[in-house]
């Protein structure tokens, strides 16, 4: 039975190949860091992991991790409902309320999960999830698993955003959705606009967190902060796996009933498995520490400004951004590829982004700048980017 498909499957594998999507992974042979092992044992600077506030290989997580190990066992063999709840549960869940400013959190196994599993049981036919075209895949699935009506509005395209809102007034409940920053261009959800829109219109308002999460706010409470709005938002969603420590796990939080409800109904936290103790463990210490101190978020900040004004007066095109992600233009997609393998031969570890992840004819590299980069770290990088600038005709 399987010929048929197998060799379907082949075609299929093959146009991949022939249109140069292949996705190839590269091999790591070291924990997760600023500086890794390759396969071929070179050592390389990493420029493109989600570690923002350098917490992959933290010494005090790992300890954390090992005594949530020691102390609660390593997995929990059942769902939450059932069996998989935990003291420790409880206590990241609080954790995380208390750092966002929001009534209560429910964990998930990641945030592919919570955005899986947040509509659906909120909204029916009857109401309308009015959505950024930017917004990460996890929302777009969570979108199609609900039956709302779906408006999508031009990327934090406000006059766009009330045409939709207006339209939407059909409906019973609304709610914008938004990634608090987008991933492509390291631009800013304008938080304070949609919420003004929202409330002209009377809907509510969700943001993903994921990449701002840590990262955006002077204490990097994300873009709720920035834009001087704790506890105003009605959903946040979040991931524990970019700059929270990088290992897994993702949670909403945000009004009460809100919470409740999702506990109730959410298909991916009914049907799947409780979040293991180590990692738990680990995320409690992580907002600890986060409690403590912002000093990993000053020093991302100085991070980010120091690498973007020398790329910037190097002579490179860079979009705004509000964010650690710094988008290098080079408009052309196999230029991007090329730039990026060159900079692997120096030692710099990128990714050339294109269409379709990107528009057509906007291909660039994206720089993800990390707390834990030093500044020789940063020099390296940006004189990679200039030696291979002028080789390929970059700059001028
Ligand atoms: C990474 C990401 C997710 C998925 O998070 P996981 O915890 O890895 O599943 C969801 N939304 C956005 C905006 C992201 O960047």
């Amino acid at each position: 039975m399987y010929g048929k498909i197998k060799e379907h499957l082949h075609k299929e594998l093959e146009s991949i190949r022939s249109e140069g999507l292949f996705k190839k992974e590269r091999i790591i042979t070291s924990p997760q860091d600023v500086e890794i092992e390759v396969e071929n044992g070179d050592r390389v600077l990493n420029f493109c992991a989600n570690n923002y506030l350098g917490l992959s290989n933290h010494p005090a997580l790992i300890e954390a991790a090992k005594e949530g190990m020691d102390s609660r066992g390593f997995g929990m063999s059942s769902v939450r409902f059932i069996c998989g709840t935990q003291d420790l549960h409880k206590k990241l869940e609080a954790r995380i309320a208390e750092y966002f400013g929001t009534e209560e959190t429910i964990l998930y196994a990641a945030c592919f999960d919570a955005n899986g599993g947040v509509f659906e049981p909120l909204f029916s036919s009857e109401d309308a999830i009015i959505s950024d075209s930017l917004n990460h895949a996890s929302i777009i699935d969570g979108v199609r698993l609900c039956k709302a009506q779906r408006y999508r509005y031009k990327n934090a395209d406000m006059a766009d955003l009330e045409e939709k809102l207006r339209e939407a007034q059909a409906q019973r409940f609304r709610i914008i959705v938004t990634d608090g920053v987008f991933s492509m261009d390291g631009n800013v959800a304008p938080m304070d606009k949609i919420n003004e829109l929202a409330e002209k219109y009377d809907a509510m308002v969700m943001v993903d967190e994921c990449h701002s999460a840590g990262v955006v706010g002077k204490t990097g409470r994300g873009v709720t902060e920035l834009f001087n709005m704790r506890g105003r938002v009605d959903i946040i969603t979040g991931t524990l796996g970019k700059a929270f420590g990088g290992a897994i796990g993702g949670f909403t939080t945000g009004r009460k009933e809100i919470i409740e409800i999702l506990r109730q109904r959410s298909r991916p936290y009914l049907f799947s498995n409780s979040v293991p103790p180590s990692v738990v463990n680990a995320g409690i210490k992580m907002f600890d520490m986060m409690a403590e101190t912002h000093e990993l978020q000053d020093k991302l900040h100085i991070n980010t400004s120091y690498f973007m004004e020398k790329m910037k007066a190097a002579g490179f095109d860079i979009k705004p951004t509000q964010s650690a992600i710094i988008a290098v233009m080079l408009y052309d997609a196999k230029l991007s590829q090329d730039f990026a393998a060159r900079l692997l031969d120096e030692g710099i570890f990128v990714i050339g982004f294109y269409f379709p992840v990107v528009p057509k004819d906007q291909a660039r590299i994206r720089v993800q700048v990390s707390a834990a980069h030093r500044t020789d770290h940063l020099d390296k990088c940006i004189a990679a980017f200039t030696k291979i600038g002028r080789e390929l005709g970059v700059l001028g």
